[in-house]
């Protein structure tokens, strides 16, 4: 049988199995798994390790300091790349409850779409996954890769524990590269393939001057006021040109390739309908930076939120004794979040040696796979076999994801590929996934491991 039409045959199926594919959503959609509240968690990795080895994998629930991991492997294709496929069975709490159309845990079908918690943020992407495995296995009774799975179950509470996992089972994730569905495809509804993510790091700034609040008259001139000392602090952090000003804070930022400053001017964006929808009159400094340039390539200092002082109404003439700021940055390739955190705390201790720094201890490093990976082929093959259409290329994810301990930990080229119709409205009350989308998704996770099964190495 020619290639083509061996994946002709796992497609027939996948077209086939239309409904009971349905159906298999609808029931694991059924149970919560809710990480935040420890809730049917471990039920769901037993149930899934059930699953996959029900279709012929080697599975097993791998313990952490929290929630396991489900780790599952298929690696009887001597010679053929090895991807390892990650995702995530936990999903984010439903509240507020009387928001839902229809009860989060009772899945619902309305205008080609299905509803649940979870349904989109991760339990469809990885199962569309899980059952383009289960087709190919079914049609030819083997893969054309070898599989490794990586389903984790705390990605909803920030991934406190895949870097200690990923370094302590390095051994047992060997793989060539690693992909990821999760996300809503581009705005556009356009296919998408994203090569990495910023970092994020989140700071404190406290500044206490008298022991209480005083009169502004009483004092004013004499006490000094904590929220001029913040002022001019962040002042010194960044300047009107939109520069952040801490020292060496751009040091190990990577220039963009050529292959990226490319991607990144291919993105479709209506420009004015994104300013209108926001009621924006002009973009963030620098004014002469593309915008898709600031997201991908761009490393950002945030100010969260600035609070003291009187707020109410009318006017309070006091002269407040403390005040604090929270602030986070966006990281990109190759600043370290620990580093950045440094050269903050050194700022601030030069410019402000009275306000105090608090580093937060979660944080995340960011991660870039390079556009010219020999991958990028055949993932973009794959999503024209199965879905007719070329994917877009977005050099990042402007968010953050824990794709590091992929390019930084294992040391291989990671892909996110996300499967999601762009309102997916995950994390949101009526969570859904566009039931072609669904579809859409089995058969490029198909057509993947049939690409990467034809892979020359180069
Ligand atoms: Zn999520």
């Amino acid at each position: 049988m020619s290639s083509s039409k061996s994946l002709d045959a796992v497609f027939n199926h996948i077209d086939g199995q239309r409904e009971d594919f349905l159906a298999r959503l609808i029931e694991y959609c059924r149970h919560p798994s809710i990480s935040a509240e420890n809730l049917g968690i471990r039920e769901t990795g037993e149930r899934l390790v059930g699953m996959l080895t029900g279709i012929g994998l080697e599975t097993s629930l791998i313990e952490t300091e929290n929630h396991p991991m489900v780790v599952a492997r298929w690696e009887k294709a001597p010679g053929k790349p090895t991807v390892l496929l990650y995702g995530h069975y936990d999903v984010q709490p439903p509240d507020p409850l009387d928001k839902w159309v229809s009860p989060p845990f009772e899945p619902t079908i309305r205008d080609g779409r299905l509803y649940a918690r979870g349904v989109g943020d991760n339990k469809g992407q990885h199962l569309a996954q899980i059952l383009a495995i289960e087709s190919h296995l079914k049609v030819h009774g083997e893969l054309p890769c070898n599989v490794i799975l990586l389903l984790e179950g705390e990605e909803e509470i920030g991934s406190p524990h895949i870097a200690g996992f990923v370094r302590k089972h390095k051994d047992k994730l060997k793989a060539d590269l690693a992909v990821t569905a999760d996300g809503p495809r581009h705005a556009s509804g356009a296919p998408m393939i994203k090569y990495g993510s910023r970092g994020v790091i989140y700071f404190e700034l406290r500044c206490k001057h008298a022991n209480r609040d005083v009169h502004s008259g009483g004092f004013g001139g004499v006490v000094p006021n904590p929220i001029w000392t913040l002022v001019h602090l962040l002042a010194t952090m960044k300047n009107e040109a939109g520069e952040i000003t801490i020292d060496g804070f751009y040091d190990d930022v990577e220039p963009p390739s050529p292959e990226e400053i490319e991607a990144a001017a291919n993105l479709p964006l209506d420009l004015p309908k994104v300013m209108e929808s926001l009621g924006l009159k002009r973009l963030d400094a620098p004014a002469d930076l593309g915008y898709f340039d600031r997201l991908c390539f761009r490393p950002t200092l945030t100010i969260n939120g600035f609070h003291g002082g009187y707020g109410g109404p009318g006017s309070k003439t006091v002269l407040p004794h403390e005040a604090f700021v929270k602030c986070d940055i966006r990281l990109v390739e190759a600043q370290d979040t620990a580093d950045i955190l440094r050269k903050v705390q050194a700022h601030v201790a030069k410019h402000a040696p009275e306000v105090e720094f608090i580093a937060a201890e979660k944080g995340m490093l960011p991660s870039k796979t390079p556009i010219a990976s020999p991958y990028t082929a055949p993932l973009r093959r794959a999503f024209v076999a199965a879905q007719g259409e070329e994917a877009l290329l977005s050099p990042a994810g402007f968010g953050s994801l824990p794709g590091y301990v992929f390019t930084k930990i294992l040391g291989i080229p990671a892909f996110v590929t996300p499967y999601a119709n762009p309102d997916e409205a995950n994390h949101a009350p009526n969570e859904n996934l566009d039931l072609e989308c669904y579809h859409n998704g089995i058969r490029t996770g198909a057509a993947l491991l049939h690409e990467l099964g034809q892979f020359q190495r180069p």
